[in-house]
């Protein structure tokens, strides 16, 4: 067998069928793009897999379905010209081999059909552009005329051909670029990286919901600093996420400086990273701190403060999300919360009492772990005494939320006395007392006055009635 023949990437006996329709039809066919990236560089098999013919794809798909025991149903999607079948575990997508010309304000193309080199050459990166020949007599067979091979080898992003046309043509590549550098931890070549820098502007023309699809990819990878630092260099950063990089720099007054918070947020992204695939976490860790922007000063007496951040980030979080499109629902105010609350855990880890941490759990409630999680990650000191001490310390609030948890139950607290118990108790009507009594058990309990308990919160509830004047009705 030749060394550019990869018969075993298509043992599935799917692709035999696919040839045998194509065959019949009389056109070839491929599969290209990610399966064949991803098989040579070993990444598992994926089960998403484009094919392109060289005529129609669509009459591709239903003649392969034709053949295939069982006839699986074809998906036609007529505006694309795409369509799709699922068969043995695979999920083929076909399509016609298409030539691209694009205009200046869209990234949508005009099409028209073309041979295999013009599909590869409208494909956005050289490793991309590969493709499996699925023809009978060269069944197999690797088709690379851009050398991709040879850059997956070298772990290198770079585009078929000019990267300014490229990426001019269809500025969603400039992020694609910079996932994929991340995701696979390849660099961006010196001309694409350079082009990108200098077709930043052009991400405009991008909708939000594309832009997210890749934000959320990058951070869904193992080291997410690497897509952000990129965003950085390129200046895509300020069109994207400007809450971001408004935390970049240092200033000094009085030979006080501050951390530079962009590289901050950087390391505890990558630190969160390791410890959680919650990517609403992750978006957490990354907006963190992008309140200390707005509410950055500097003073004789405290030097550099960022007074009252964590309630403006999450205020922040919010006309984000609306920006960019992002779902405002439970997500966004799970960010927000985390936001809100990243620095309560430190604010008592250097003195765990009972009672702090019960209103921790109780703010934080299921989320309580989660935070934590952030809080940790959040420790970037180089100081390897100061690292392990506030590691210790999160490690004793940690064991106190258990121990608290355990005897009080507070994560998912439920007043141990009903508004409606209340009511009947003092014969009241709708009135503020209610809410009066109901806080001061809750309070009561979280500060640790009496236990968690249906029979103390009782008799708390009774003598704070009394407190205000409110007789019991006997029954
Ligand atoms: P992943 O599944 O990890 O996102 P993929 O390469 O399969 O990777 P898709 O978005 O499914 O990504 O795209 C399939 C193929 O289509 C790519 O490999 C590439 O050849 C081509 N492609 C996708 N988007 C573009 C684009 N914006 N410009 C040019 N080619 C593209």
């Amino acid at each position: 067998m030749a060394n550019n023949t990869y018969i075993n990437a298509l043992k599935n006996p799917v692709f035999k069928t696919v040839s045998k329709a194509a065959s019949q039809l009389n056109l070839e066919c491929y599969v290209i793009g990610g399966y064949v990236r991803d098989y040579i560089l070993n990444r598992g098999n994926s089960k998403d897999i484009d094919i392109v013919a060289v005529g129609n794809g669509i009459e591709l798909a239903k003649k392969v379905s034709y053949l295939l025991p069982g006839k699986p149903k074809v998906s036609v999607f007529k505006n694309y010209g795409t369509a799709m079948l699922k068969a043995n575990q695979i999920e083929l997508e076909f399509v016609g081999a298409r030539k691209e010309s694009y205009q200046e304000d869209s990234r949508n193309p005009t099409v028209e059909e073309g041979t295999l080199e013009d599909d590869q050459n409208r494909r956005d990166f050289t490793i991309n552009a590969m493709a499996f020949s699925l023809n009978e007599t060269n069944f197999g067979e690797l088709i690379d005329p851009f050398n991709g091979i040879e850059d997956l080898k070298n772990k290198i992003i770079r585009t078929p051909l000019n990267p300014d046309i490229t990426f001019s043509d269809d500025p969603l590549r400039m992020l694609r670029a910079i996932r994929f550098a991340t995701q696979l931890q390849f660099k961006i070549e010196d001309k694409s990286f350079q082009s990108i820098t200098k077709n930043a502007e052009r991400i405009k023309i991008i909708s939000a919901e594309r832009i997210v699809d890749e934000l959320h990819k990058i951070l869904a990878s193992a080291k997410p600093s690497i897509g952000f630092t990129i965003l950085n260099k390129t200046n895509l950063l300020p069109f994207i996420l400007p809450e971001l990089s408004d935390l970049k720099g240092v200033d000094e007054i009085k030979g006080q400086r501050h951390k530079d918070n962009f590289w901050h947020t950087l390391e505890v992204v990558d630190n969160i990273a390791k410890t959680t695939d919650n990517l609403w976490l992750r978006w957490a860790a990354l907006l963190h701190d992008i309140g200390k922007a707005p509410t950055k000063k500097f003073d004789k007496k405290n030097g550099w403060t960022f007074h009252g951040h964590e309630f403006v980030g999450s205020k922040m979080v919010y006309k984000l999300f609306k920006r960019l499109k992002m779902p405002l629902n439970e997500k966004m105010k799970f960010v927000q919360k985390m936001v809100y609350m990243s620095s309560r855990p430190i604010v008592i880890a250097s003195d765990v009492t009972d009672s702090a941490v019960r209103r921790l759990v109780f703010d934080a409630g299921e989320n309580i772990d989660d935070l934590m999680t952030l809080c940790e990650a959040d420790i970037t000191t180089k100081n390897p005494t100061k690292f392990k001490k506030y590691h210790d310390n999160f490690k004793k609030v940690r064991e106190k939320i258990v121990e608290v948890e355990e005897r009080d139950h507070i994560r998912n607290f439920q007043p141990p006395i009903s508004g409606e118990e209340i009511i009947k108790t003092f014969n009241l009507k709708p009135s503020r007392e209610i809410g009066i009594i109901k806080d001061a058990i809750k309070e009561a309990i979280l500060e640790g006055t009496i236990p968690n308990e249906y029979e103390d919160a009782k008799l708390f509830m009774l003598q704070k009635g009394k407190e205000l004047g409110l007789k019991v009705i006997d029954k």
